[in-house]
């Protein structure tokens, strides 16, 4: 299993001084994996990314929030076509950086929506992805979709609502959960891990308490969400993600709704979510001699 830190933990942009002080950062903090946002695909350096990972001996996965440009949930076939190309972009930098999953809000806007998918939206999603996928496998990179709450897409919620969206996708596409999201919309912490393991699609998984910033103050149920995943022998990457006014990226920063300084210091944040994370693994761990 990686542990990993998302990349606007320390900076809101990723040219070079901002992808150094990400990679530095996350490495110093204890991680083995950075996932980077792909936010801004056309002027990422995907060959010095590359490189500066190897400098620090580090794992890489990446994600992306598509915009209403790129939305793969569209009626307009150009739009769709440019969530396409985008994503393909997305899938040569991964290739690039020597990662092997591209995830998040891959499949949709991300974005408030003031009306329900569309059935034909739906199935256009349904059929990107089926064939970025078979793209992506290619190339030795999964996809997988990241479950996010009402205010950010209206394709699904929930993990139950992602494997309903999957039964339409050809190839291997996991489910990307996240904490954050379930304790807005899931029912517990527990079932919907055992829901998306048991269909064999649980992919990734994001580290972030109710309000995004230090772990365990919020209200998130980390205790059951780290014995669910203990429970299912889940082994891929587990990603903390936090967000601050302190940190600001002019697109993300903004989509999500990051309006408060939750934490000043990066350092000392993700050196306490690296604990946080490895200790709760290694205590329920101790769950099989009970
Ligand atoms: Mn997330």
């Amino acid at each position: 299993m990686l542990i990993g830190a998302h990349g606007l933990v320390f900076t809101g942009s990723f040219e070079e001084a901002g992808l150094r002080r990400a990679i530095e950062g996350t490495k110093q903090a204890g991680f083995d994996l950075i996932e980077i946002p792909l936010m801004d695909a056309s002027s990422f350096d995907s060959d010095l990314a590359a490189r500066m990972l190897r400098d620090n001996d580090l794992a890489v996965t990446a994600s992306l929030g598509l915009t209403s440009a790129t939305d793969l949930t569209s009626e307009d076939a150009a739009v769709v076509a440019s969530g396409v190309a985008m994503l393909e972009r997305c899938l040569d930098h991964v290739a690039t950086m020597g990662g092997d999953v591209l995830c998040g809000v891959i499949y949709s806007a991300m974005g408030k929506y003031m009306s329900p998918a569309t059935p034909k939206g739906i199935e256009n999603s349904q059929r990107a992805i089926s064939d970025l996928a078979a793209k992506a496998a290619a190339r030795g990179i999964r996809l997988s979709l990241e479950v996010v709450n009402r205010y950010e897409s209206n394709a699904f919620n929930t993990g139950r609502g992602a494997l309903g969206f999957l039964d339409g996708v050809a190839g291997d596409v996991s489910v990307h959960l996240d904490t954050y999201h379930m304790n807005i919309e899931e029912s517990d912490f527990f079932q919907p891990v055992h829901d998306v393991a048991a269909a064999g699609k649980l992919g990734y998984v994001h580290i972030g308490d109710s309000h995004r910033g230090y772990l365990g103050t919020g209200t998130v149920d980390f205790a059951t969400f780290f014995r669910a995943l203990h429970d299912v022998d889940y082994d891929g990457p587990v990603v903390f993600e936090s967000f601050s006014s302190a940190v600001v990226s002019a697109e993300l920063s903004n989509t999500l709704g990051i309006w408060r300084n939750l934490w000043q210091d990066s350092d000392d944040l993700a050196a306490h979510a690296n604990r946080f994370i490895r200790d709760a693994m290694h205590a329920v761990e101790s769950i099989d001699r009970h």
